[in-house]
């Protein structure tokens, strides 16, 4: 079974497909009949080779950032809305993305910390609550008891 390997012009974004026979080779876009070499990797998603002959070539505006592609502006906005900095990175913005990632890590940190006193204050609350009750429960048994042994005692 052969590999089919799609191959992207880069010259019209044609999608040449090629069995790996000519993995290697200069060939020609049937397209748009510009000349590019063919990748012997074989992927699932089309290569998006560079000119071979073309060293001035501009690639245009589609393959000019180091990102790739155009941008979904909802699909990033979704991203931030579902992950602070997702949507940053989406856009190439790596480092202002991991920046909003480590501050949101350090607010969820510092989220849980409020957490944590809250539920600290709660169990001091509900600790001294309880302890003045089962003390109360407790020195009522103790009264009855002393009272009791003095009903017994004839008082
Ligand atoms: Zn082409």
């Amino acid at each position: 079974m052969a590999a089919m390997l799609n191959v992207a012009c880069p010259h019209c974004t044609f999608v040449m497909t090629d069995d790996g026979s000519l993995a290697g080779q200069l060939v020609s876009c049937p397209n748009c009949t510009g000349q590019l070499v063919m990748p012997s990797a074989v992927m699932g998603e089309p290569v998006y080779q560079q000119p071979a002959y073309d060293p001035g070539f501009d690639p245009g505006p589609a393959y000019a950032d180091s990102g790739g592609g155009p941008k979904n502006s909802g699909a990033a906005a979704v991203m931030s809305f579902l992950v602070p900095g997702l949507g940053q990175i989406y856009n190439g913005d790596i480092g202002k993305g991991l920046m909003m990632i480590i501050g949101m890590v350090v607010s969820i940190v510092l989220f849980f910390f409020l957490i944590g006193f809250v539920t600290y204050f709660l169990i001091w609350l509900w600790s001294i609550y309880d302890a003045y009750n089962r003390a109360e429960s407790i020195n009522a048994k103790h009264r009855s008891r002393r009272m009791k042994s003095r009903g017994r005692a004839g008082y």
